[in-house]
C-alpha cells in the first residue's frame, strides 16, 4: 500500500500545485496514522497475516501464535520508498528517521550476510509453529528482487542534491562511507563522509565545491539524539540552522571549512516503552539506529531460528 502511496508524492515535478497541496496533506495524514499507530518498533507495517493489511489502532501483536505480525520486507521497502519521496516534498527529520528505522531493523535484517537466504515476515518473536527463519527462495518471491533492488538504488536513499540560480544544496540523510559528485552549470561539486555509522555517531566530511556558488549542507540529526551534536571546527553563531531535524550548514561554513565532522550525542543504550495500547508487556532497547530484541533462551525453537543467531 505505501509503494502506491509513494506514486502521488512524485508529482513534485507537475505544476499542478493545488492537487500536490491536496495529495501531501492526505500523505501526511496517512503516514502520521501509519507511524504514530500501526507501525512495528522495528518498522515493520502489516499486522495481519492473512490479508496482509494494517489492524485496528494500536493491534500490533508480536508474533504469528499471537494472531498477527507480518512485518513483510516488502512493506518497510515500501514505506522507505514513500519516506525518500516525502522527503523531497517536505525536508524533514522524521521522514529519515523511519527510512533509517525501516533499512536497518525490517530490510538489511531480511537477508542473511551470504545473501543466500532471506525473511518474508518479520515477527518480532518466533514460536514453534512459525520461527523466525530465513528461507533460500518463496512461492511467491517478491521480498528477495526487491531487496535486490533496494540495495542496488541504495545510493538515491543516502542523500538528495539539487541547485537554483547560483545556490546548490545537499541534503543528508543517512550516514555511512560514501561520495556524491554532480555538476552544476558545468562545475564539479563533491561531498564525501566517513564513518562507522550503526556502531559510533562520528561522521567526518570532505567537501569541494567552486567559489562561484553558494552551496548549503544539510545534515539530518535522527530524533534520538535529542539534537544534541558537536561540529568541528565549531561555526560562528549564524553559520548553522537547526530545522525540522535537519542542521543547515550555510554557505560562509561550507566555504570556510573543506572537512568539518559532525559527531551525534546519545548514541548510547537507550530504553524504549511499548505504547500502552498495544497491551505488550515487552521492552526494547535501541542504540543508535538499531533495534536490538532477545528471545527468552528457554524457548524451545529448534535449528535455523533465529534464537542463538547472529541476529
Ligand atoms: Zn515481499
Amino acid at each position: 500500500m505505501s509503494a502506491i502511496f509513494a506514486r502521488p508524492s512524485d508529482l513534485e515535478s507537475t505544476s499542478c500545485m493545488a492537487i500536490l497541496d491536496t495529495l501531501s496533506n492526505t500523505l501526511n495524514r496517512l503516514w502520521n496514522d501509519m507511524v504514530d499507530k500501526k507501525m512495528y518498533v522495528t518498522g515493520g507495517i502489516g499486522a495481519i497475516k492473512q490479508w496482509e493489511v494494517f489492524g485496528v489502532e494500536y493491534f500490533l501483536p508480536q508474533s504469528t501464535d499471537e494472531g498477527g505480525c507480518y512485518a513483510e520486507t516488502c512493506a518497510s521497502i515500501s514505506v522507505m520508498m514513500l519516506a525518500e519521496r516525502l522527503l523531497h516534498l517536505d525536508l524533514q527529520g522524521r521522514y529519515g528517521d523511519i527510512m533509517e528505522l525501516c533499512l536497518y531493523n525490517n530490510v538489511m535484517t531480511a537477508m542473511s550476510l551470504d545473501g543466500k537466504e532471506f525473511t518474508y515476515v518479520n515477527q518480532l518473536a518466533g514460536s514453534n509453529t512459525d520461527k523466525s527463519v530465513r528461507h533460500s527462495w518463496f512461492w511467491c518471491a517478491c521480498c528477495p528482487p526487491n531487496l535486490a533492488r533496494l540495495y542496488s538504488s541504495l545510493g538515491g536513499y543516502l542523500w538528495d542534491y539539487g541547485s537554483h540560480d547560483q545556490q546548490a544544496f545537499i541534503n543528508v540523510h543517512l550516514y555511512t562511507t560514501a561520495k556524491l559528485a554532480f555538476e552544476v552549470n558545468g562545475e564539479s561539486i563533491a561531498l564525501e563522509q566517513k564513518s562507522e555509522w550503526l556502531w559510533e555517531g562520528d561522521v567526518a566530511f570532505e567537501v569541494s565545491a567552486p567559489d562561484s556558488l553558494e552551496t548549503t549542507i544539510r545534515l539530518r540529526l535522527p530524533a534520538w539524539t535529542q539534537y544534541e551534536f558537536e561540529l568541528t571546527p565549531p561555526p560562528h553563531p549564524g553559520c548553522i540552522q537547526l530545522c525540522d531535524g535537519y542542521l543547515s550548514l550555510t554557505h560562509p561554513y561550507v566555504a570556510a571549512h573543506p572537512s568539518f565532522a559532525l559527531r551525534v550525542k546519545n548514541f548510547g543504550p537507550q530504553h524504549i516503552a511499548m505504547h500502552p495500547h498495544t497491551n505488550q508487556n515487552t521492552s526494547t532497547l535501541a542504540r543508535g539506529p538499531i533495534i536490538y530484541y532477545a528471545e527468552d533462551i528457554e524457548q524451545p525453537l529448534g535449528d535455523g531460528s533465529f534464537q542463538g543467531c547472529h541476529h
